[in-house]
């Protein structure tokens, strides 16, 4: 990802969230790593409308620079990138689905091989903290161990990724889980994956699509 042309794909991944039916009004933010720390939406404008001289650049120790304050969720995006060298990019989003399995405050079973896209047997959820605290970042960290994405409850979901393109597939995609295990539950209990089975899904995984 060039320094250069970050901001703008920033605020074209956070226009896209809305495109994709994730987010709606100003809900969600979406942040890429940077050589100085990262770039962030700024707080409380329409994810749609977001240009990319208003995507602000915060230090990891929380300072920033420029008219706008960051999303009120930087700590999330701060200490995901202090935490996970791998990961580049975080997209959060308070998408219909996720948010309603969210509110159960159920981790999302091994109903479906494609769980293990977000890196593990299931999907965890995070506990509740109010938005934009250091509780909600302690809580979405704990269950992003050894995953690359979680629901949060009462709120919404994280996905993280190598680039801004795979975190914000990977929210689509947990999303679309969501509404599948909603909509096989309301037929009757799902039937879930062994362990075995969702460790042959996730090793395949590793040697799948276009490397
Ligand atoms: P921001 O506009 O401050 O990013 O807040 C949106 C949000 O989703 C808070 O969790
Ligand atoms: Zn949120």
């Amino acid at each position: 990802m060039s320094e250069t042309t970050l901001p703008a794909s920033v605020a074209e991944i956070a226009r896209l969230t809305v495109a994709e039916g994730l987010n709606r009004g100003s809900s969600g933010n979406v942040s890429a790593r940077c050589d100085s720390g990262f770039l962030v939406t700024p707080s409380g404008l329409p994810s749609a409308a977001i240009r990319p001289e208003q995507v602000v650049r915060v230090a990891m120790d929380g300072s920033c620079t420029g008219p706008l304050p960051p999303s009120s969720e930087w700590r999330i995006h701060r200490d995901i990138y202090q935490a996970r060298p791998e990961i580049n990019a975080v997209v959060h989003v308070h998408s219909p689905f996720a948010v309603s399995l969210a509110c159960l405050r159920r981790a999302i079973p091994p109903f479906h091989y494609m769980v293990a896209v977000a890196g593990g047997q299931d999907i965890r959820c995070a506990g509740y903290a109010i938005f934009g605290s250091q509780a909600l970042s302690d809580h979405v960290l704990a269950a992003l161990e050894g995953r690359r994405a979680c629901l949060m409850a009462n709120h919404g979901l994280v996905a993280t990724g190598r680039n801004l393109d795979l975190a914000l597939a990977l929210a689509i995609e947990v999303e679309s889980l969501c509404e599948q295990y909603w909509r096989a539950s309301l037929l009757g209990e799902p039937v879930l994956l062994s362990e075995t089975e969702m460790a042959e899904a996730l090793a395949k995984f590793a040697g799948y699509g276009q490397h």
